[in-house]
């Protein structure tokens, strides 16, 4: 069962990613390292709603 998710920088709050997770495999929030092109970097990106 696959969700869609939106992954945010932790950082500077932007949402840079469209993604989709496998829900048991991830039931709480996602953390996963990204690049963000705000901040020139990689950064924690956190699911969002
Ligand atoms: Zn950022």
């Amino acid at each position: 069962m696959r969700v869609k998710i939106t992954l945010a920088c932790t950082e500077c709050k932007q949402r840079n990613y469209n993604t989709t997770k496998e829900k048991k495999n991830h039931p709480d929030r996602m953390e996963t390292s990204k690049y963000c092109r705000f901040c020139k970097k990689h950064t924690l990106h956190k699911e969002t709603k």
